[in-house]
């Protein structure tokens, strides 16, 4: 293991919180993500039920589980694009659908680049709909193109972008919404596994450029634990967390340090152990 690994912390896990115990309390606004015992049915399939977990701003949380289990369901409810059956929730102090909408900025599994608009023009969308004019959105966004690695692709089309391409100009339109939350589906589930390790390793960096408050949705339990700070491990259907995991890797190892380094594979052990 690489200095740097082993002069960390060693990362820790603890048992999911229960809604009854002394889980976080929704007296209080907040700053980041609160679910208090949120429950979610569609008629005879209890989706989720008696989900607990707090972040705080600007941590990232990694949801993970099987298919089926109720991330995405999970993911609409903190969107704003469903209310639960039971439970309450609080976005950056927001409690209603609506209110909660307007604090998230989700990222789609498929990238829905606009193909007629060059790679530059798509992520200006955002900064467009709230009245800057285009000059002014594109001298916003071009910083952003050299820091991401997608210099020299401003006037390209979506067609002629790699899928890595795609994702990072799909990534920075979610960017330029300037939410304070990002929702991140299966961001890298279309891509080849290669492709999908240096995004993983590129995002990781990214999020450090630009802090924001992240809920990641994956069945990849690797990708939970590199990106995020908390992993919520839930179980089949009907969906609950039955393991939250705390990481604490080093922001500057590689991907291969960290993904090999014995905590990692410890917690890895761990998240599989407990979806079973
Ligand atoms: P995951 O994202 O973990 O794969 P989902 O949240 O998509 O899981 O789905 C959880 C369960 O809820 C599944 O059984 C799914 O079929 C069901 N479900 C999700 N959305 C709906 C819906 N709009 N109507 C009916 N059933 C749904």
């Amino acid at each position: 293991m690489p200095a740097e690994l082993s002069s960390e912390r060693a990362p820790q896990a603890r048992p999911a919180p229960s809604v009854s115990a002394a889980g976080p309390s929704a007296a209080e606004p907040t700053r980041g993500i609160r679910l208090v015992g949120i429950g979610k049915r569609f008629g005879n399939v209890v989706a989720l039920n008696g989900i607990d977990f707090e972040i705080q701003r600007h941590s990232r949380i990694g949801i993970v589980g099987p298919s089926g289990g109720g991330k995405s369901t999970l993911l609409h409810i903190v969107a704003g694009l469903m209310e639960p059956d039971v439970g309450q929730i609080d976005v950056e102090g927001s409690t209603k659908a609506k209110d909660r909408l307007a604090r998230c900025a989700m990222m789609p599994q498929r990238d829905l680049l606009l193909p007629w608009r060059t790679a530059l023009d798509n992520p200006i969308i955002a900064l467009e709909n709230r009245g800057m004019p285009r000059p002014a959105a594109r001298a916003q966004t071009r910083p952003y193109f050299e820091r991401f690695g997608l210099a020299k692709f401003e006037n390209v089309r979506p067609a002629q972008l790699s899928g890595g391409m795609r994702q990072r100009v799909s990534f920075l339109r979610t960017l330029m919404a300037e939410k304070d939350v990002l929702l991140l589906d299966e961001p890298f589930g279309a891509l080849d596994s290669i492709t999908r390790s240096q995004m993983q390793e590129w995002l990781l960096r990214a999020l450090g450029e630009v802090p924001r408050t992240v809920l990641l949705v994956t069945h990849d339990v690797e990708e939970a634990l590199l990106l995020s700070k908390t992993v919520a491990v839930m179980s089949p259907r009907p969906g609950r967390v039955v393991r939250m995991l705390e990481t604490n890797f080093p922001t500057t190892g590689s991907r291969r340090e960290i993904v090999t380094s014995r905590e990692f594979v410890d917690l890895k052990e761990q998240a599989l152990e407990a979806i079973g």
